[in-house]
């Protein structure tokens, strides 16, 4: 049985009274049946690590260096997160993909540097409007997967979000039916990488335009397992109602 997760990914938003503001918002949560985790800033991370302490949700960051440490300016290395005490990192997001030119061999690089500090990665894929239009989501999709994971040491640790690029941000949020068909081709192509075993206990998120009122029946798809939450997770209340939906099920 795979317990759900709900990550919020926070973008750049925020000040530290907003942040603050948020936590608090996120206090006293009940769902144990559910695991949550936020991934703010890099700024905010010590500030959401501190408030997040002993309340059973866990902090990520949304990206992190390919490189271990050196000459890197402006970059921060996974080994940085693990010692404040991330436990997650987004690696591959669309935003990351499309404003920074991340390709599949950096992607793959962040993702060796970040299983190697002991994070583990949520690695992103998910085909643009174009390329679903064509009939090509599930080749993008499979061709994002095995650029980030083949000839990794241990895909253990790793989670894989379906964010399709047109429900991202848009409000525009992929069918139940349309979500789970690409889980369950995620699944399969994971288990051609990976094998059966591991694809059949691996985490597959759901991201894209995810609300309180479209969350339960994502979640209740057999092979969606939580979800990558953006706009919601700016919103105390929207994100309880999407991590209540999550669990339990079934
Ligand atoms: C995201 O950025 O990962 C995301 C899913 O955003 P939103 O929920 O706002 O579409």
């Amino acid at each position: 049985m795979r317990r759900p997760l709900v990550m919020g990914n926070w973008k750049m938003h925020g000040t530290t009274a907003s942040v603050s503001e948020l936590l608090d918002g996120l206090g006293g949560l009940d769902a144990p049946a559910t695991e949550v985790a936020v991934c703010p800033s890099y700024v905010h991370i010590p500030q959401a690590l501190a408030a997040c302490h002993g309340t059973g949700i866990s902090v990520g960051a949304q990206d992190c260096s390919h490189a271990r440490e050196g000459a890197y300016t402006g970059e921060i290395s996974a080994s940085m997160l693990t010692d404040l005490g991330c436990q997650w990192v987004i690696l591959g997001h669309s935003e990351r993909r499309q404003y920074h030119d991340e390709s599949d061999a950096l992607i793959a690089a962040k993702l060796a540097a970040a299983l190697d500090a002991g994070l583990s990665p949520v690695l992103c894929v998910g085909e643009t409007r174009d390329e679903r239009e064509a009939g090509d989501a599930e080749s993008v999709v499979a061709a994002q997967l095995r650029g980030a994971l083949e000839g990794q040491k241990s895909l253990a640790q790793v989670t894989i979000a379906y964010e399709p690029v047109w429900a991202i941000g848009t409000g525009l949020t992929a069918s139940p039916a349309q979500a789970q068909a690409m889980h369950a081709f995620l699944r399969q192509a994971l288990a051609g990488l990976a094998g059966e075993a591991l694809a059949a206990q691996a985490r597959l998120l759901y991201g894209g335009s995810v609300k309180p009122d479209n969350a339960a029946e994502l979640f209740e798809q057999p092979d969606i397992d939580g979800a990558l939450v953006g706009g919601a997770s700016l919103k105390a209340g929207d994100f309880r109602q999407i991590i209540q939906a999550a669990g339990p099920r079934g």
